[in-house]
Formats: C-alpha cells, structure tokens, sequence
C-alpha cells in the first residue's frame, strides 16, 4: 500500500528525491521568513543515536546522506533524544486506541497528568496549553485579575494600571502579552502600541529593581523572569539574586513568576532552576518545551491554589490544552524523567561538558570571552569582533548542529541522554569550527 511517508509525490516528484534547493527553495518562496534556516542541509529523521540526526547535506562531491550531531535539541524541547523506544511505543499504542475529545468532557488521563504535574513541580493547579508562549499569556492575564482584586501595599487592589517588571533582553514568546515582556526591538518593532503596564530592568541587578518597584510604589503586580536567560545568551543570575527576587517580592506584596519554559524538566540539573537556585515554590511558573518529550508542544501555566482558583469557566480555554494525547504524554515524560533520572543526569553530563568546552575555549582564548551554563544548557560567548552565525555554521561543517543567540553568543543544549562520545564530538567540532572563524 502506497503511504505518504514513502510515495507522495509533490510538484512532480517524490518528496524522498527532493533535493535540498527544492526543500530550501520552498521554504523560501512559501514560509514567511521567520527563520533564517541553514543553507545546504535537510533534516531526514532521527539518526542511529538519540542524540543525533540523519541529514543530506551538501559536499563538495554533491549531496550526500550523513549523521550530525543534535546539539540545540530544539531549544532544549528534546530531552530523550530523537526516536526514544519507550516514547515511540507507548504513544503508537495510545493513539491507536484514544480519540480526541474537547475539555468539556472527563478523560481518562487528564486527572493522573494533573496528579502527577502536582508531585513534580510542586505547583498546586494548573492550566494545560500547547506552545510556550500561549502559557506567557495565561499568566500575563491572571496576574492582571489578581491584582485587580488583591494587589496594591495592603492587598486593597490596584486601581491604575497594574505593573508588571521583567527583565531586559529576556525571551517570553511571540504573544502580545509575552512581547511586551520583553525589550527586544526586532520583537518589537512596528507593533506599538504594545500592553501598558510593563516595564523592564537589567537583570541580575537587586538594586534596579528595588528601585523600579519604589519608583511604581503601590502599583507592581508582579515580577516576572526567565530564572536564567536562556535566549539572551545563557545568562545565569547570581547565586543569591533570585532569592533576593522572591524576598523583595513577597515583602511588597508582589507576585513571582518564573518563565521556566527553556530552564524547567531538568535542564539545569534539577528538575526545575528555582531549585537549583534554593528559592521557595514560585507564586506562579510556566512550563513547556521538553513537557511533551519532543514530540508534542505542550505547556502549562502552574499556580498557587488561591491565585489560580480565580480562573473561571469561560475565563480562559484551549481546544487542544489537556486534550487526551497531550495528557498522556506530559504524564509519560514526567514518569519517563523520573524513572531515568534526568534532572541528576543533567547535572552530571552538564559538568562533563562544560569542563570539556572550557578546555576547547582556554585553547582559542583571543576568540572565547567566556564559556558558562548549568547542567545541559550552556552558552559560548565570542568576543564581539567574531561572529556567532559564521561560527554554528563551521561546527555544522564539523558534523554538529548548535546555533548562536544573538550576534556573538553560541548555546548548546542537546538531549540530556547525549553519551560521553556524542559530547567530545561537540567539543571537537567546536575546537576546529573556532579555528574556523576569522
Ligand atoms: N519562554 C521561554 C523562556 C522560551 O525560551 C520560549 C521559547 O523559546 C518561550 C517562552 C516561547 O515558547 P513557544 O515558542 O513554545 O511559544
């Protein structure tokens, strides 16, 4: 029987002979440009490792089918690697047997996903959405209704404009809400005007934001952080700074809320980075990307009782947020996480890699201004006069797939389950790409 995967054919040939300029060709003439994709390769699949990626790619002797390294990991959304047997088993037997079905009616993996997501984050209710920036909105709005009723210094309510502090160059999605969250002026641009009520600080600066809150007095509804900037450039706080967040919060009768959307479901080598970091539970936490184990976007706004008991029928809803097969695999990944201990193996292959591309950078030390991270999420920072983009695409050359953030910063973040020989060929490839830039 012909199948879609092996026969069908598109624009008169099979879409297995495409070549890659007919792959790149259509991206660019039919995909808003959004993107600003690799030339000469296309992904075919997951490779013969979890941590790689079978590719053609362009060579001097034409096109050829080869293995890279994965070491982006799609933004840190792919914790287990590509193709992991369990995940593959258990949800090709799932969607075998469950429709989909709205919100509206009970099904039988919502509830034990929603027991689950309580033991693990440590959140008490929840709002399941479907891409990051969807959970950012949630959020946005729910800190609005709270401190409508029970912001302000006495818990009275705000009356103007309720303010919401976040921090420069940080990266919270595509949203309204989200982009205004954000100070990015490529995000921003000719969108004004943006939500009021939000103003930005440096992060990683106590001061700035004492002061910012003094300079609202009366009027701040919450902080609102990523606990490390992770589109930034890997930017970690200082060991106490978040704690000081949550003090300087919790005294002005300000909420907390932690974007741990890139950070969350052991990336950093706890489950979460306010654990890493020794805060308390958040007031409230978004989460997403490596909740659907990378084959499924899937996110959540997580709260305290009191806060997320003000969201009411017809309040907020999502077709797909909580449908049956999103339920089951956010339960599948936390048991998954779990049973394999990923939080902890984050932090040890976090060490072993981070020690590995140090010794890389101390041999390029004209080009590497810093190299930093925690766990499996790590940043190469160039000096300014190198160029980031030149420099992932010497490493693509040398086999690995990391892409830079901004101008000069590179992030690497593959998939936790990455093998000892998989992290040595991202340094190797990251010693010949830096001797690669000029
Ligand atoms: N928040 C953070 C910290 C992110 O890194 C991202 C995506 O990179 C988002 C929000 C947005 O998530 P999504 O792209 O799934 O909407």
């Amino acid at each position: 029987m012909a199948t879609l995967l092996d026969d069908a054919i598109l624009n008169g040939k099979a879409i297995k002979d495409w070549t890659i300029s007919d792959h790149n060709g259509a991206l660019d003439t039919l995909g808003a440009h959004i993107y600003d994709p690799f030339p000469g390769i296309v992904v075919l699949g997951g490779g013969s490792k979890p941590h790689t990626l079978k590719v053609r790619i362009e060579t001097d002797s034409g096109e050829v089918e080869s293995e890279i390294v994965d070491a982006l990991a799609c933004y840190s959304a792919v914790p287990f690697g590509h193709r992991d047997p369990v995940i593959v088993d258990e949800v090709t037997r799932f969607i075998e047997e469950m429709a989909t079905i709205p919100r509206s009616i009970s099904h039988r993996f919502l509830g034990p996903w929603l027991a689950k997501l309580k033991e693990y984050t440590q959140m008490e209710m929840f709002l399941p959405k479907n891409g990051g920036t969807e959970a950012n909105e949630a959020a946005i709005k729910l800190v609005r209704k709270w401190a409508r009723n029970f912001g302000g210094r006495n818990g009275e309510g705000i009356v103007e404009t309720p303010v919401i502090i976040s921090a420069k160059k940080a990266f919270h999605g595509r949203g309204f809400g989200s982009t205004s969250l954000m100070d990015d002026a490529m995000s921003r641009k000719d969108l004004a005007p943006l939500m009021p009520g939000f103003e930005h600080i440096p992060f990683n600066n106590i001061d700035a934001l004492e002061a910012k809150i003094r300079e609202h007095d009366g009027n701040v509804a919450a902080v609102y952080l990523e606990p490390i900037q992770a589109e930034a450039g890997i930017i970690l706080p200082d060991e106490n700074y978040l704690k000081e967040v949550q003090q300087l919060a919790k005294k002005n009768n300000t909420l907390l809320v932690l974007d741990e959307i890139q950070t969350g479901f052991g990336r950093t080598g706890q489950d979460f980075a306010w654990q890493t970091y020794g805060l308390e539970p958040p007031d409230l936490m978004t989460i997403g990307k490596a909740m659907g184990a990378g084959i499924l976007p899937i996110s959540c706004l997580c709260g305290k009782r009191h806060l997320m008991e003000m969201f009411e029928p017809h309040s907020e809803g999502s077709t797909f947020g909580g449908y049956p097969l999103a339920s089951f695999v956010g339960l599948l990944t936390i048991c998954e996480m779990q049973k394999r201990n990923i939080s902890a193996l984050a932090a040890t292959n976090g060490d072993y890699l981070l020690r590995r591309l140090e010794e890389v950078a101390s041999q390029h030390p004209s080009k590497v201004k810093e190299v930093r991270g925690k766990g499996m999420l790590i940043g190469v920072e160039l000096f300014e006069q190198y160029d980031g983009h030149e420099l992932s695409m010497s490493l693509l050359k040398n086999g690995v797939y990391a892409k830079e953030t901004h101008k000069t910063n590179l992030r690497i973040a593959p998939p936790i389950v990455i093998d000892k020989e998989g992290m040595d060929t991202i340094a190797s490839a990251l010693d010949k790409g830096l001797s690669g830039i000029h």
